[in-house]
Order: structure tokens, then sequence, then C-alpha cells
């Protein structure tokens, strides 16, 4: 079995096996490139190790030959006490994980070959006892788990003692002298003398970097990250090249392109004389990569070339690391490079414009998300407003308030009118008031999944989570950053999509990318790379997708705005959402009626708001189909609180006031409470309990339809009936409105459906017979999703969801993203058996999914005709739908 690569071996497809480092070192090698030889050891030889706990069998013969290979290619055998080749030990995974897993540098280093590297670099003391002195420390950490901080204090001791602070200041017989104190502490925790046999140190190495995969940072990471836990990471093993070998060396980062901005150019740093660690260290301040130009022209021009040519190959923005020894080039790494969300958009664009792809891979090179993101507000950074913490972009956004550091203080100043920023070190269930009051969360504790992150994020709110340079000091209600003191009342910023935060009050400007969407930036007019780019994708887009995009809106505002937003129709319009505020007085009066003639006096009275709302709608929606739902409202959200009345009612009795009505008002209500509102008289079963609601609706739906239709408006109404389980309550409802409807159309020319909504398993269970009396299904994922897991959707998410995320029951609450294999699947049994009953069934979604973009491709894949989401994700939903589609 071929447990071992040669770099020529292997090709950047083979990031399963070989990780991406290994893959990409392969690439370049196979492309020419100058890459120091080496060899991967692969991913299933690590699954293999980490499953039985030992090497599996052959991988240390074929490490010997791959060895015995690299030292010909070198002329120089590993550890040879004359002239050594020292190799580098590094993880690769398929997905990047920076910095979570191993590496071990100038393995091959021993008491004699110390001597040899000195003659190497012509007589060097200093670098080869410097070099031996960083082995022993990173295979003392990484292989032997000896604790970092008693090699930093040998190190610190040394500084001491030579009257310094600077490593630099240490000379070859200093080093010398830390090599034996790192001796003596890798004796002292390890109970065996550091292993001078150089392949002993590479097998050691080799198997740290397997056992890495299981250490505690990498396992969170990739919870964080949704790598999956079972891949293993490849091994590379790689000739060392030396960057910090004099003025002539060094080592550096650059970019193909900005990865922030997108912009062409050259973007990266260098480090003359160092190595890679010493540039993420911090230790010395890195020059921009152009000052490369003058300090050694011909690496320059050379990494310039070759940077072009990993572009064209690669056909996108590349990352690379290299470093320069003794003015001779070399590739340590590149991979295709991360960037912003309007980085990735400008790029896309770039890259049709110079031919490098069609606009079809432009599509691929986006996402939705990226595009969610540029639709929020932004920081207006342009005068030098520098960050004083960075944590974690949990939740997007910018949000600028008071600090509080308690819910109730948060709670507090809001009723005051305040905008405010709860501040915690790590939120739990107890702060939601606080949350819900606050403009946004900043804690300096946990993920992306911590609970602050979670639950901001299913309530659309500004979050940075784990800024770790804030100290927070909830009784003194004050936290401390960078040296200074933010007290309660102070103004902080935050940024939840960089992380990052800032003290005061920093300007928040509109997104562009929004402003193009509503139609006040044309995209003809303006030099805005980013629009100019999301115009030319999203245009392609709407060409390429098959799935329709509609919205949910309940009013005409909102209708207006989603169609600018390129909504197609409406599919959903909560019709209970247009009793709330000074109406929601007239429902409860409809709901508690006694007699039929208080009934038909609430319903009267309805009728024409109804209508009206109706009309605006249908106005805007011109030619486009409008799904109206009835009204469904859990009871608990129309009727008064039962203990406020309550308390009202015996306060009043106390005074000795007349509370006849409020008493007959208290009984109603006690009457018609129920302990599971969500589970309880909503939907269908109040339409077939009070006579005439229904009725009433449909009527105003047909009326308002034939008005706009007289008046050259193409109303297309849908009624849709909610919370359907049974068809014989669809059949019910059904049988009444089409009289209205048929009554009320007479010769107007107005076609009127009426279909339902899929939202209670059972439904999705019987759609056969229901589809027999729908002319659609619209699936409603949210309530789907509520009564499939049985999750209460309005407790759930702050109560328990993070403790599910930490421990990866679910990788992503089931309410944001569909749960494909539960969930789903009653999606696709229903759109399966709707269509075999019905062939011309119409199929949509309108839970909150329809936005989402992993869900968008699902419905996809189901063959749903459309999705239907609030008006902001319609540009994300037309997106996903043509990736899907592509
Ligand atoms: C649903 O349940 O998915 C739905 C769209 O209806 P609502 O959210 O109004 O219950
Ligand atoms: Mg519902």
């Amino acid at each position: 079995h071929k447990y071992v690569y040669d770099f020529a071996e292997g090709n950047r497809d083979l990031k399963d096996l070989l990780g991406g480092k290994g893959a990409n070192l392969a690439e370049m090698t196979n492309l020419g490139l100058p890459v120091p030889p080496g060899f991967t050891i692969t991913t299933e030889a690590c699954r293999a190790y980490l499953a039985t706990g030992r090497e599996p069998d052959g991988l240390a013969d074929q490490i010997a030959a791959h060895l015995a290979a690299l030292e010909q290619a070198m002329g120089k055998r590993l550890g040879d006490p004359a002239d050594p080749l020292l190799v580098s030990v590094r993880s690769g995974a398929k997905f990047s994980m920076p910095g979570m897993m191993e590496t071990v540098l100038n393995v091959g280093l021993n008491d004699r070959s110390v001597a040899g590297l000195a003659q190497q670099a012509d007589g060097n003391q200093r670098f080869a006892w410097d070099s031996y002195r960083r082995l022993i420390q990173m295979f003392g950490k990484t292989v032997c788990e000896v604790p970092g901080e008693e090699f930093e204090h040998a190190l610190d001791e040394a500084k001491r003692a030579k009257g310094t602070t600077n490593d630099l200041d240490l000379d070859a017989d200093d080093l010398r002298g830390l090599v034996d104190a790192y001796k003596k502490v890798f004796r002292k925790h390890t109970g065996r003398d550091f292993p001078q046999e150089p392949r002993e140190q590479l097998d050691l190495a080799v198997r740290a970097v397997f056992d890495s995969w299981h250490a505690e940072r990498a396992v969170l990471y990739r919870r964080q990250e949704r790598i999956p836990a079972d891949l293993g990471t490849a091994v590379n093993v790689c000739a060392m090249v030396f960057g910090n070998l004099g003025s002539d060396s060094g080592t550096g980062v650059a970019f193909t392109r900005d990865p922030a901005s997108g912009a062409q150019g050259i973007y990266g740093d260098y480090l003359a004389n160092a190595q890679g660690e010493d540039v993420v260290a911090g230790i010395r301040n890195t020059v921009p990569l152009q000052e490369l130009e003058r300090i050694d022209k011909r690496s320059y021009d050379e990494l310039l070339d070759i940077m072009a040519r990993l572009e064209r190959h690669y056909l996108d923005l590349c990352d690379i690391e290299f470093t320069i020894e003794r003015g001779k080039l070399w590739m340590l790494q590149t991979r295709v490079g991360k960037r912003t969300a309007a980085a990735a958009f400008v790029i896309a664009g770039q890259l049709v414009d110079e031919g490098l792809i069609d606009l079809d891979e432009a599509v691929h090179r986006v996402t939705g998300a990226q595009l969610a993101q540029l639709m929020f507000p932004r920081f207006q950074l342009d005068h030098d407003i520098q960050p004083v913490a960075k944590g974690i972009g949990a939740s997007p956004g910018a949000a600028f308030g008071k600090v509080v550091f308690t819910s109730a203080r948060a709670v507090e100043l809001a009723g005051e009118g305040e905008k405010v920023i709860l501040v915690r070190r790590e939120t739990n269930p107890d702060d939601l008031h606080g949350m819900i009051a606050a403009q946004g969360i900043l804690t300096s504790r946990g993920g992306k999944t911590s609970h602050a992150a979670v639950v901001a994020r299913g309530m659309g709110k500004t979050c940075v989570s784990g800024a770790d340079e804030i100290e927070v000091n909830v009784p003194a209600k004050r936290f401390t950053v960078a040296g200074r003191t933010v007290v309660e009342g102070d103004v902080v910023s935050i940024d939840g999509t960089t992380g990052k935060v800032y003290l005061g009050e920093v300007p928040v400007t509109p997104s562009e990318v929004v402003q193009y969407f509503e139609g006040t930036l044309d995209p003809e007019a303006t030099d805005d790379a980013l629009v100019h780019a999301v115009h030319r994708i999203m245009t392609h887009a709407d060409q390429r997708r098959r799935l329709a995009v509609r919205t949910n809106a309940d009013t005409g505002a909102d209708a207006a705005r989603a169609r600018r937003f390129g909504a197609q129709g409406i599919g959903l319009c909560r019709t209970e959402h247009m009793f709330l505020g000074d109406r929601r007085e007239l429902v409860e009066r409809l709901i508690l009626a006694r007699t039929d003639q208080e009934r038909e006096n609430a319903l009267a009275a309805l009728l024409p708001l109804q209508r009206a709302d109706f009309v605006d709608i249908f106005r805007e929606m011109d030619g486009l189909p409008v799904t109206v739902r009835l009204i469904d409202p859990p009871l608990h959200e129309f009727l008064p609180p039962l203990e406020q009345l309550a308390v009202n009612v015996a306060v009043a009795q106390e005074r000795g006031e007349d509370v006849a009505q409020e008493e007959a008002l208290l009984a109603a209500v006690r009457r018609m409470h129920e302990e599971n509102p969500m589970l309880g008289l909503r939907g269908v079963r109040l339409g077939l309990v009070i006579p005439g609601l229904f009725a009433m609706q449909v009527r105003a739906i047909t009326e308002a339809a034939v008005e706009c239709a007289r008046a050259g408006v193409a109303a297309r109404p849908e009624i849709m009936v909610p919370l359907v389980g049974a068809v014989q309550e669809l059949e019910t409802v059904r049988a009444e409105a089409e009289k209205i409807i048929a009554e009320v159309v007479g010769d107007a020319g107005v076609e009127v459906l009426i279909g339902t909504m899929i939202e209670v398993p059972r439904a999705a269970l019987t759609a056969g017979q229901i589809a027999e009396a729908a002319q659609f299904f619209s699936f409603g994922t949210n309530d789907l999703t509520q009564m499939g897991w049985g999750f209460s959707r309005d407790d759930v998410e702050g109560a328990f969801f993070w403790r599910y995320l930490e421990l990866g029951i679910f990788g992503i609450s089931p309410f944001e993203s569909i749960d494909r294999d539960g969930v789903g699947r009653l999606v696709r049994i229903a759109a399966e058996e709707g269509r075999a009953a019905r062939p011309d069934l119409k199929l949509g979604v309108c839970g909150e999914h329809g936005g989402d973009p992993e869900s968008v491709h699902f419905f996809h894949d189901v063959g749903l005709d459309y999705v239907s989401c609030s008006p902001f994700r319609v540009p994300v939903a037309r997106l996903e739908a043509a990736r899907a589609a592509i």
C-alpha cells in the first residue's frame, strides 16, 4: 500500500490524500517552480495510525526509501556530521486549520551535525547553535509535551546573564550554553536524553503530527468550522532552506491580489534574515513586499513571475509563503487564498474580464453568505480609527451603544431610548432579555457556537464573541482593554463581521450593494468595482437559476422593496400580522365574541381593513402571484395575558370599582387559555371553530383582486390554508371558499388558486391525499421543524441549543438551516407524493429556510418551484438558486 508520495508524484487534486499543503507543494513541483524537495505521508497513514495506535505496516520502509531519494537529490545525508541534510516536518490537513497542529523544523541536528551545519553556513556558529536550540525547543514541546515555559525560562535566563532582552544579542557561546540548558529541561521532563539519532527524530516528529489531529484546540477548531473529525492529517517532510543566513536571506508572504479589496497589485510582507516562525511571532517588523525589489531585485522579479504563473494556473487569488536563502528563492507553500466578501465578488469579476473564467464559474466563486455580509451597513473607518480588541465575528452587523454589564441594566437603559451594547464574559439563558434590548453583544470568551453567538445570530443581532484581550469585571461595572478602562455608560462600537471592537461611536455607512438592489445606485453610472461585480454576477445568476424566488411580505411597502430586490411574487403574506398594533383589539373581540351578533360585528369591522391591505399588496405585485395565508394566530399573541388581567381585576375589586366587564373578559380569556398555544387553537383549526372568519378573509382577498382587475392591475391571488394535517380540514375550508370566490368574481376574469401549507408532519405523510384538494403546497419549515423535532421554536435556541452545538448533536440550528435527514425527508416525501397525485401541483417553501443558502440547494434538489424568504434575503436566495443549478 502506498503511504508516501514524493512531491513530484502528487497533484492539487489529491487533497483528500495529501492534504491541502502537500497537494499544492506537489502541484508547484510539477509546474517546475523552485520547491525544496520532499515527500508527503498520506492522511490514510494518519487514519491507520489513529485507529490502531501504531504506524501501519510498510510505512517505515516507504519513509526510508523516500528519504534516501531525498538525500540523493540534495547530495547530503540526514544529520550527516560533516554536511547534514535537515528537514522540516509539518502537518497539512485537507482543510486548512491555521496554527492548530504541529511543526518541527531542523530535524537532523544533533551534537555532531551542528558543527557540519556551521561549516555549511560559512562558519556561522551562531546560526548553527540557534538552529539546534530551536530544534530541541520545538521537538520538546510538540513531540514530548515538555511545557513550553520551561524553555522560555531558560532563554530568559540566558538573556539576563548577558544583560539583554533581545535574542539577537546572544552569541554562539551563549546559544551553546542554552542548548545544554534545554537538554537538561528535556531530560527532566522525559526521563531520557534528547534523541541524537536523526531517523528517530524524524519518526517521532511524524508521530507527533499524527497525534496533533486529536489535540484539544484542533478538535475545537474543527467543530467550529464544521470540518469532519475523521479526516486525519498528512505530514510533509521537506528539505530545510534557511532565511536566517544573513542579510541576503529572508522570508515572506505574498498575495497575488489584495485579499481585502480584490484590487490587483503586489501585496505581502518580507522580513530579512529570518525564518517563517519569526514573522508569525512578530519579533521584528516586516517590510512591504515591494521593498524586496530594492533588497534583492533578482529574487523579486522571479517571485512576481511565479505569482503570475500561479494565478494563471489556479485561475484564482493565491497566497504564498517563500524563503530566500542567500539570494536563492524557494517556494514553501501556496494555496487559493482566503479573502473578504467584497474581494470575492471583485476578483470573480476581474477573472471574467481577464478571460480566465466564465460567468458560470464566477457565480460559483461567491456565496450567498458573502452577499448577505455585503448587505449590512458598515463602519466608516476612513479616519484611521484603530480597534482596541479583536474577537470572533459571531453575528454580522455594525453596532454601537453605551456599555452595560447586566441584562437588567440593558433593559432599563433601552427602555429610556438609549442604544446599549451588552458586555459579558459569556452569556447564558438569563441574559436573553438584555440581548433583546441591546444593539449588540460583546463577550470576552467563547467562539462561533457559544451561547452569545448562537442566540445573537438567531435574533439577527450583531455580536462579537471571544474578544479575550478584554478583561470584564461585572461587579465593578467596567472592563479593561489595552491599558484602558471602560465603564458603564461609555460608548463602544462592535463589528460583528470582522470581530473588531472600537472605543467611542464609529459612524456607520449604508451598504452600496443594498443601494444597488434598491435601484438608487446605477451600476452603469458608478465606478464602484464591487457594485459592477455584483451586478454582473447577479444578472447572470438570474439567467441560470431554475428556482423562482418570492418573498414573505405583509405590507405594500415590504412587497415593493422585495420586488426591487428581485422577488418574483409573494410566497407568504401572514394575515395575522395585519392585526397587530391598534387592530389587535378587533381580533380579540372576534375571538372572545359570545353571540353571533358580536362576532358578525367584529368581522364586518375587519373586512374593509383587510380588503384595503390586499389592494395595496396586489398593486405593488401587479402581474405576480401573491400567496395570502388565512389567519394563523397563536392565541396567546392576540389575547391579553391571563396573569396581568387577573391582577388588574383583583386590584380594581379591592378599590371597590365596577369590574363586571373586566371580569367577563377574564372569564373568556381563562376559557380560551392554552398550555401549549403553538399546538392549540391556531391555523385551520381556528377557521373551523370561528364561523365566518375564513369566509371574511376569502371575501376580502377576492374583492380586492376584482377591484384591482377593474383598475387594470393584474392581481394573482393564491389562498393558502395553514396548519392542515388532514385532507378533510382542507376540503371543508375549500368548499366554503369556492362558493364565495365564484360569487364575488362573477365575470371579472380573476383566477384565485387554493392551496395549503405543509407544516404538520401528518400533512407531509399524507401529501398524496391532500394534493387532491390543493392546487399548491407551500412548506412551512418553521412549524415542520418545530413539530418534526418537538422543539418549541420560541424557546429552544436560547435555552439549550448552544449545548447541542457544543456537543455536535447538530452543526447548525435546524431552524436556521434545514435538517436534510429528518425534516428534509418529510419535505421530499410530500413533494414526491403530492406531485404523483397531481402532476401540476405547484411547490414552494415559505419557512425561514427559504433564505438560507444551504437549504436553497436542498430545495433545488428536491424540485420545488420556488423559495420564499424575507425581502433582505431575496438576493441571497437568487444567487444560491443559481449556484445550485450550475
Ligand atoms: C412556517 O411554519 O414555516 C411558516 C412559514 O409559518 P409561520 O412561521 O407563520 O408559523
Ligand atoms: Mg407555520
